[in-house]
């Protein structure tokens, strides 16, 4: 059997890397004729309230509207660009709108005629992945003709490396999300992802690794310009190389060993061809995990402070986007809160498997998973419990009050400022570019 052709292209120029990346894998080699045509980029977060980095956070636009040119150089006339994204409030309609419209997509709309869509906005459909993997996915993609699919190159805390197969995430319902983050300890997240594409229609993968990420994109992330496209038909050898680019065996990415198992195929890379740049060229080690105490039990930037008195376990891959979006702004607040003087043995738990340190004397129970897989642990002194899925701020600011912690309100009343405030670490870099999410 033939390999399968990786496109190694380094970003130089608007709409002719992109098609070289194409030319090269003969990414479009299959398209259909008169096909309905699905994008999917990745804008994994946003916010209107403020100004936040998006440079290998969110796909660039650069790279979305190349790919339209492309589709309507072949004659492509029905093509919508769809997203899920991540918002506090799953019923939030006005915050996707702003993203599509922020990123030029209306512009895209008129001058090329696509259609833009909110899957949140459409029903799901029950499908089966396999293995036992039953998710809620959005019909559109299952019912379109070819598939683009533009993630972007980038690590993840909790999958090491979120690529082509991982993008997929953003397609199926809130319930399904939640329930990727299994707290079974053999059907978990990885396994859970390496199915999403087990459905999938023909396809190309478009890696934008013209901006990365390590850590993502606060505390301790660090964005990179890479200025890198990786591309191919297959998805499973796009995430193969992306990992390898990334700085990681497939072997040590374990939704890519399920998904090898899965796909019985081989987890190096001896059924690939890579061709254009070599990947030892190109490749460059980008961290994944946030970093903790050796022990596991406080944040590194919470250590870096001296805090005392306070274990904050690490996060596990139980905990969903809905509650882990909390993590940022705990921490912020927390931070900031530090006076000193040390708190009074506090335990924070997240997640859905976590357990309760014994000597703690006051424990808070983030999020009802944590609620009702400790409700009864005789290791907890004093239960401070922060119910619903996701908790309200307003209960998590009052559990951290309740535990001693005299957290500053403003953190919880603008969320989303948090974002804003690592834009300041952009300034003075031209190499980050604002255009990239513009349609000019
Ligand atoms: S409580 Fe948190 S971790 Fe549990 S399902 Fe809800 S959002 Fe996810």
């Amino acid at each position: 059997m033939g390999k399968y052709t990786v496109a190694i292209v380094r970003y130089e120029r608007p709409l002719e890397s992109v098609r070289r990346a194409v030319d090269l894998c003969k990414g479009l080699a299959h398209l259909p004729h008169k096909a309905k045509v699905f994008i999917k980029p990745n804008i994994v977060f946003w916010t209107r309230t403020t100004p936040f980095p998006k440079w290998g956070v969110v796909t660039t636009s650069r790279v979305v509207e190349d790919m339209v040119i492309l589709l309507k150089e072949r004659e492509v006339e029905e093509i919508t660009i769809a997203e899920g994204i991540t918002t506090f409030d799953p019923q939030d309609r006005e915050t996707p709108a702003h993203a599509f419209e922020s990123l030029g997509y209306p512009i895209l709309r008129e001058r090329y005629g696509i259609k833009t869509l909110n899957v949140f906005e459409r029903p799901f459909k029950k499908v089966e992945l396999g293995a036992g993997v039953v998710l809620n996915f959005n019909p559109d993609i299952l019912e379109s003709d070819f598939v683009v699919n533009l993630p972007v190159l980038k690590t993840h805390a909790q999958t090491i490396v979120s690529l082509g197969i991982k993008n997929l995430k953003g397609l199926i319902d809130v319930a399904s999300r939640k329930k990727c983050h299994s707290p079974d300890t053999v059907k978990d997240l990885n396994y859970m992802v390496a199915r999403l594409a087990n459905k999938l229609p023909p396809s190309f993968t478009l890696l934008d690794g013209i901006y990365t990420t390590e850590r993502g994109p606060f505390f301790e992330g660090r964005l990179r310009r890479s200025n890198l496209l990786i591309a191919s038909s297959d998805i499973f050898s796009a995430d193969k190389v992306g990992a390898k680019v990334l700085g990681y065996e497939p072997s040590q990415v374990p939704y890519l060993v399920h998904a090898a198992q899965d796909f019985k195929r081989p987890l190096d890379l001896s059924d690939v061809d890579v061709i254009g740049e070599e990947i030892e060229s190109v490749a460059s080690f980008h961290e994944y995990a946030f970093p903790y105490t050796e022990d596991g039990m406080l944040p590194r930037p919470l250590e870096k402070l001296g805090i005392k008195g306070l274990s904050y376990p690490q996060y596990d891959s139980t905990i969903c986007t809905y509650c882990s979006g909390f993590t940022t702004v705990m921490l912020m607040a927390i931070a900031n809160a530090w006076k000193g003087k040390p708190w009074d043995e506090v335990e924070i738990l997240t997640g859905k498997r976590m357990k309760p340190t014994p000597g703690k004397k006051k424990t808070i129970l983030l999020g009802k998973c944590m609620v009702q897989a400790n409700k009864n642990s005789k290791d907890i002194q004093e239960a401070i419990e922060v119910k619903g899925c996701p908790p309200s701020l307003q209960d998590a600011l009052n559990a951290l009050k309740q535990a001693g912690i005299d957290a500053n309100p403003a953190f919880f009343e603008k969320m989303d400022m948090a974002a804003g405030s690592f834009m300041k670490r952009f300034e003075g870099k031209p190499e980050f570019e604002e255009s990239f999410y513009k349609v000019v």
